[in-house]
């Protein structure tokens, strides 16, 4: 069966369809085709990947901040009390066999990436660093002398 048509066959497909993990959907199918799961393994994985993205769709994620610490924590916190619609899956070694072949599809973020600074605070601690460092930058780190007035 083509994965577009598998996907169409979920009972839950909206909720990987209107989450980040739409784009990589998909590439999970046949990440999980390359490594010889059955057809069933794979419906059951992605109802589990559903159940996730449900969730995922909740806190308003971007596909960059879905990760391993993410997904311990949707299998530690969210799974033993969720309340979520049915048909969903619970069951924590399913969820986290299907997630596990989930996070290497995910772009991480390059590293050595300069870091957006998103706060007002974030941004005048940076300046002052800079301010700082321009400051001491010459001969020796010798302290700006406190001016009173006099
Ligand atoms: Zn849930």
């Amino acid at each position: 069966m083509p994965t577009d048509q598998l996907l169409a066959s979920l009972a839950r497909v909206e909720w990987i369809a209107s989450s980040p993990l739409c784009t990589i959907a998909n590439r999970y199918i046949l990440r999980l085709r390359a490594r010889h799961y059955s057809e069933h393994t794979i419906r059951t994985y992605l109802i589990a990947c559903a159940h996730f993205s449900y969730w995922v769709t909740g806190l308003d994620l971007d596909l960059d901040h879905i990760n391993a610490e993410l997904v311990t924590r949707y299998l530690q916190q969210h799974l033993p009390v969720c309340n979520c619609p049915p048909p969903r899956i619970t069951a924590i070694a399913d969820s986290r066999a299907a997630l596990r072949q989930l996070i290497p599809l995910i772009p991480q973020p390059s590293y050595g990436a300069e870091k957006v600074v998103t706060t007002p605070i974030q941004r005048e601690l940076i300046a002052y660093h800079h301010y700082l460092a321009g400051a001491y930058s010459g001969a020796s780190w010798a302290p700006i002398p406190f001016d009173r007035g006099q």
